[in-house]
């Protein structure tokens, strides 16, 4: 009951106190929300403090602050209840009704009572829900109370409490420290907002940048995985026709040409199935993520030595693992995976050193993390990063054979699987690849 009274209340001060529609991260939208949560409160809290105000200002026959303890509680309902008034007018009227009570307090009580405080406290309220412009005239106006209270002083003007407690001096030393006060924080405080403000402007604009960025890599991507999927698609056809008629001349005609020309077309041959096998790893590069996406249980002790068997080099390795995890991942794409750095790892070697492969895991949460690493030749520090680019290699054909697309796909794989993929080598002592792969 209470609860839905209260929720009912808090509705009907937000709808009147609140600007709908301004943008969360602007100072505008923390004005109006701060100046709305102090009415809500305040109303509530201003009646249990006013109301007894009221009663003692009648009882103690303090005719000003009963009237304007009665404006405030007036004007507060007002402002919280009363529709069709803009939220400046608001802000306005709340402001000039504190203000009442506080000249109010200052002339009954004097020292006595919370008056100069009050005129602070509306300073510093002022400087927080207002434009920077109005809260400086906020400084102005407590100038000019302080300066009508000093004539009233100095002339014994009325029979408040502040003309009989204070001469113009004492009231000189405490009204200039109202002022000071209200000056350093009027200075202050928008100094501190605008710093704010101009922060989470540059991060907004940063964020748009970044979203907007993202939007055209992730489009330049999809432009060109369809590019690399229609090129080596229709490159293939005549690439087939080229190699079966250098075969047919080496075939037909092959004993008519003299050494020179059989070597130039065993140099043909050789480029027509490298191409191959470019085109063919280009195609496999557009297919991750486009056709292979169905994510399955994936047991890594099974796949992995299944995977060996299309590796002759494996044999002449130690390749080692042990109770490696079943994870939830598209299969193809985890084959080409491990195919890839265990292959790289059998390949990049000196000659003569026999190969071992040694794969484990990490079990981190929310990811999977892997390690593959070999005794190889290493990479030097300054290509860590750049061995996953396309077609980058660091070797010629002569002395390990590659296209320079495996680690480009593994590296799009991991990434298909929401993880990252780096590498950790020492020259001549062995590389170690690391990736992971989300949890699903
Ligand atoms: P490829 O092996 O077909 O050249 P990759 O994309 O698999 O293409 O590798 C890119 C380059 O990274 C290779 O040319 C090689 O120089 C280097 N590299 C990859 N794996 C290793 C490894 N395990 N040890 C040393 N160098 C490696």
């Amino acid at each position: 009951m209470i609860k839905n009274i209260w929720n009912n209340y808090r509705k009907i001060v937000e709808r009147h106190c609140s600007v709908p529609g301004l943008d969360i991260t602007g100072l505008a939208y923390w004005r109006n929300d701060l100046f709305a949560s102090a009415v809500l409160y305040l109303m509530p809290l201003g009646f249990i403090a006013l109301v007894p105000g009221i009663y003692m200002a009648y009882v103690t026959d303090l005719t000003l602050l009963l009237f304007v303890d009665t404006i405030a509680v007036l004007s507060f309902v007002f402002i919280a209840f009363t529709s069709g008034v803009s939220v400046f007018v608001r802000k306005l009227i709340f402001c000039i009704s504190l203000y009442m009570v506080s000249l109010g307090l200052l002339y009954s009580l004097g020292s006595y009572g919370p008056g100069l405080l009050y005129l602070l406290g509306i300073t510093l309220f002022i400087v927080l829900i207002f434009e920077e412009k109005i809260a400086l005239m906020s400084v102005y106006l407590n100038i000019v109370v302080c300066i009508i209270f000093g004539i009233m002083i100095y002339y014994k003007w009325g029979g408040g409490v502040i003309v009989l407690e204070y001469d113009v001096i004492s009231w000189f030393a405490v009204s200039s420290s109202l002022i000071l006060l209200s000056a350093v924080a009027v200075l202050l405080i928008p100094r501190l907002f605008r710093g704010l403000e101009s922060a989470f402007e540059k991060r907004n604009q940063l964020e748009l940048e970044l979203k907007q960025n993202q939007a055209d890599l992730e489009e330049k991507n999809r432009e060109m995985e369809n590019f690399a999927y229609i090129a080596s698609h229709d490159l293939k056809e005549p690439l087939r026709m080229v190699r079966s008629f250098i075969d047919l001349l080496s075939k037909n005609y092959g004993h008519q040409l003299d050494k020179k020309a059989q070597k130039y077309i065993h140099f043909a041959l050789d480029g027509a199935n490298r191409m191959t096998s470019l085109i063919d790893e280009l195609l496999e590069y557009s297919r991750v993520g486009r056709v292979h996406n169905e994510r399955e249980q994936v047991d890594l002790n099974s796949m992995i030595p299944d995977l060996l068997k299309d590796l002759p080099e494996a044999k002449e390795a130690d390749i080692l693992f042990e109770n490696l995890p079943e994870i939830r991942a598209v299969p193809v794409s985890m084959k080409i995976l491990f195919r890839n750095l265990i292959s790289n790892g059998l390949k990049y070697q000196d000659d003569g050193n026999k190969p071992e492969i040694k794969i484990q895991f990490m079990d981190q949460k929310q990811y999977w993390k892997f390690s593959v690493s070999d005794n190889g030749i290493g990479i030097d520090d300054l290509y860590l990063e750049d061995v996953f680019m396309l077609f980058l290699r660091l070797h010629s054909n002569t002395e390990y054979s590659g296209s320079g697309m495996g680690l480009a796909i593994s590296k799009k794989i991991v990434e298909q699987h929401g993880g990252e993929i780096w590498v950790e080598s020492k020259k001549d002592e062995g590389s170690t690849f690391y990736f992971t792969l989300e949890k699903f």
